[in-house]
């Protein structure tokens, strides 16, 4: 059995541009946040997506409203 590996996707817009903002602050162990590094989306939040490379492609297909 072949494990496959996932990806990180933005739950907003599906795209892969998802970031890990380390953000500690002296020395406090806070949330880690996630933001899309996509202009156009502006996510931000504690959240994102985790899927395989394939459904990756189809999530931002139904995002996107175009899927078939
Ligand atoms: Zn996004």
């Amino acid at each position: 059995m072949t494990k496959k590996q996932k990806i990180r996707v933005c739950p907003r817009c599906g795209s892969s541009k998802i970031r890990e903002a380390k953000t500690s602050v002296s020395g406090w162990l806070v949330p880690t946040t996630y933001y899309c590094s996509d202009e156009a989306c502006g996510y931000s939040g504690p959240v994102y997506v985790e899927v395989e490379p394939d459904e990756a492609e189809h999530l931002r297909r139904v995002i996107n409203g175009n899927e078939d």
